[in-house]
C-alpha cells in the first residue's frame, strides 16, 4: 500500500516512518510512505499557500489550487487511492475506520495547518477525518496517528506473536491486563492462574478481565 502524505512540514515525519514496525512494514514493502510537500505546489515567486479568510476573521486559510494540484499530480499514478483530510470537523477516527483505510489501494492524507482547508477542497476529499475532540496545530500528527494504526492492520505487518486479534477494540472492548517477569514486584503478584499453564482457565480468565477493564475504563463501548 501507498501512503502519500501531503504536508508543509515533511521534516516531522522522518523520524517516526523511519523507527520499528513502520520503518519494519517498509522494509518487507508491505507500505510506502511518501511525502508530498505542499509548498512545491506553493503559487507565484512565494509559493504562496495561504490567504485571508472570506468574511474576515483570525488566520489563515489553505488555497484550494496548491491542494488540488497536489491530489492530481499523485492521482497520475495512483489513481485508486483514496484522499484523506485530516481535520477536527471530521467524522471521528477509531479501529473499525483504521480497517476500512487499510483495506484501500492507497490513500493521500492532506495535513492542515493555520485555520484549516478552504472548503472547496472536500470536493475530491472521501474521508474527512478527526482524531478527537481538541484542536492541534496542524494535521502532521493526526496524519502520523493514521498512518501507524492503518500500517499495523496490512496483513504481514505484525508477526503471529504481535497480531492484533486479542488488541482493544478488534473485537469491539478492551484487551485484557498484561503481566510479565518479575512474578512479584512491590508485594504485588501476577494472578496465580497465568501461571498455571491451564490454557481453557487462562482463556477464561481474560475474557472476565477484558470485560472488568472495559466496564471500568470504557462503559459506552458495552451494550447494557
Ligand atoms: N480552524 C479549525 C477548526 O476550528 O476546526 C482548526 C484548524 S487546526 C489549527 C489546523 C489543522 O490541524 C487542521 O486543518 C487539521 O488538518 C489539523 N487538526 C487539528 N486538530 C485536529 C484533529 N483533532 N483531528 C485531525 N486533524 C486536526
Amino acid at each position: 500500500m501507498k501512503i502519500h502524505i501531503i504536508t508543509l512540514f515533511p521534516n516531522m515525519f522522518e523520524p517516526v516512518l523511519n523507527t520499528s514496525m513502520l520503518l519494519k512494514a517498509q522494509q518487507l514493502k508491505l507500505v510506502e510512505y511518501k511525502l508530498v510537500n505542499l509548498r512545491d505546489f506553493g503559487i507565484g515567486k512565494h509559493k504562496t499557500v495561504d490567504d485571508v479568510p472570506y468574511g474576515g476573521g483570525a488566520g489563515m486559510v489553505l488555497k484550494p489550487e496548491p491542494v488540488f494540484e497536489a491530489v492530481e499530480m499523485i492521482r497520475k499514478t495512483d489513481k485508486h487511492s483514496k484522499v484523506v483530510m485530516m481535520s477536527p470537523r471530521g467524522r471521528q477516527y477509531n479501529q473499525r475506520l483504521a480497517t476500512k483505510l487499510s483495506q484501500e489501494d492507497g490513500l493521500i492524507i492532506l495535513c492542515g495547518h493555520y485555520e484549516g482547508f478552504d472548503e472547496r477542497i472536500n470536493d475530491i476529499v472521501d474521508y474527512e477525518i478527526s482524531i478527537g475532540d481538541y484542536v492541534l496545530t496542524g494535521g502532521e500528527i493526526p496524519a502520523m496517528v493514521l498512518a501507524d494504526s492503518v500500517t499495523r492492520l496490512i496483513p504481514g505487518v505484525l508477526g503471529d506473536d504481535q497480531s492484533n486479534k486479542d488488541e482493544s477494540f478488534s473485537s469491539g472492548i478492551l484487551e485484557y491486563p498484561q503481566y510479565t517477569r518479575p512474578e512479584t514486584y512491590k508485594d504485588k503478584k501476577v494472578p496465580e492462574v497465568l501461571r498455571s499453564g491451564d490454557h481453557a482457565a487462562i482463556s477464561k480468565w481474560r475474557k472476565e478481565n477484558a470485560l472488568v477493564k472495559t466496564k471500568s475504563n470504557r462503559p459506552d463501548l458495552i451494550d447494557f
